[in-house]
């Protein structure tokens, strides 16, 4: 296997986000340190299992991996580099909740080799971070980047939330601009969706949470496909923005369709056209990695028709789009013969543009992306 992107999940939280619904737990800290030996166990036994392999891009997600205490974060980093062969310029990012980081922690952080830092904002608006059940505030974010520049990081991403209940498209623009300000390298905006079994999704269904309706919510998308790349922050991906060569190389492989292997409870791994997941229970996941068990609970080979709607889906997230030369090399097919009828619709709807040889959503297709997934998947 050439290089590939290494996810490691960190399923802690200090308190349950309403809108959530990740493989992440509050009030788990006394699993902390077990947890992180199981993980360091799973390390070196999938590192020594592939031979020590190359690896370009590390991705630290949760959970808020922030919240392990800054000892066990230096000793995953350890494993890791005992057991993977990390590359010189490897990007190695770190999910962190501004509510949850040190000057001194980042500094330690930096030094183990973490160099990139995605700090989940979700907004500026104070009364907005309460009504999410977020622990921090707009002093803490602002305080938290702070601690990062001064570690020495400078590849630093932030996540920004649109659609939130009472939010007015007057007052994301001024969160846009304010997010844009602080000139990180990289920007995530994601529109609140209601997930099953969250808080919010039953406050919403008993009448007790209202959200902007369809007009607003399309208002601060515009907003945010305006705003952003005037402040020098190009969309790369539908949800993504970044300055020039600051895209999440971890992200892209994701949509490039690239292998990548996760470690750690609820964690991904896509190798060999396998798709496997980890068994989401933190002490079940202890459990099997003591046990020398798999904590794999599921695994699905993805059928040709499976494959290829995946590629399409995830090429078209991207700016860059489909490359039809790509496409052929993968599945030995002209992506304009074989879908010939979807595109030409997709592109009489000015869903879908081309230069004959790339495929890529127009900025209407980007916003209703769905709809060309969906014709898509129809289609095959
Ligand atoms: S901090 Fe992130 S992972 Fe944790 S509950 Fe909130 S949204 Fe979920």
């Amino acid at each position: 296997m050439n290089e590939f992107g290494l996810y490691l999940h960190v399923p802690f939280c200090r308190q349950k986000c309403f809108y959530c619904d990740f493989a992440s737990y509050a009030g788990a800290e006394h699993l902390f340190t077990a947890y992180t030996a199981a993980l360091c166990q799973q390390i070196a036994e999938q590192g020594g299992l592939l031979c020590k392999p190359a690896v370009d891009t590390i991705y630290i997600g949760g959970g808020t991996p922030s919240l392990l205490p800054v000892q066990l974060l230096t000793q995953i980093m350890t494993a890791l580099d005992r057991s993977f062969s990390i590359q010189r310029e490897a990007e190695i990012s770190m999910e962190a909740n501004p509510g949850t980081v040190t000057k001194n922690q980042l500094t330690v952080l930096k030094a183990a080799g973490i160099n990139r830092l995605s700090f989940g904002v979700q907004s500026f608006n104070d009364s907005l971070l309460a009504r999410l059940g977020r622990i921090h505030q707009t002093a803490d974010t602002l305080a938290a980047l702070d601690y990062a520049y001064r570690a020495g990081f400078t590849n630093i991403s932030i996540d920004l939330m649109y659609g939130l209940p009472g939010q007015r498209a007057e007052g994301f623009a001024r969160e846009l601009e304010q997010a844009a300000a602080l000139e990180t390298a990289h920007l995530s905006v994601y529109g609140l969706k209601l997930e099953a079994g969250t808080p919010f999704c039953s406050a919403y269904d008993q009448g007790l949470l209202a959200l902007p309706d369809e007009i607003a919510e399309e208002a601060m998308y515009d907003l945010m496909v305006e705003v952003l790349p005037g402040q020098g922050l190009r969309r790369y991906e539908i949800s993504n923005f970044a300055r020039p060569g600051r895209e999440c190389r971890h992200n892209l492989k994701y949509w490039h369709y690239q292998p990548y292997l996760g470690l750690g409870a609820a964690a991904h791994s896509f190798v060999n056209g396998e798709r496997t997941s980890a068994v989401p229970a933190i002490e079940e996941y202890i459990r099997a990695i003591k046990a020398g068990s798999s904590p794999v609970i599921m695994r699905e080979k993805l059928t040709r028709a499976q494959a290829i709607a995946e590629y399409i889906f995830l090429a078209l997230r991207t700016t860059q789009g489909l490359k039809a030369a790509d496409f052929t090399r993968q599945f030995h097919l002209d992506f304009f013969i074989h879908f010939a009828h979807t595109f030409n619709e997709l592109r009489q709807q000015k869903l879908l543009a081309t230069n004959g040889r790339r495929v890529w959503l127009t900025d209407k297709g980007m916003k209703f992306s769905n709809l060309v997934f969906a014709a898509f998947i129809d289609d095959h």
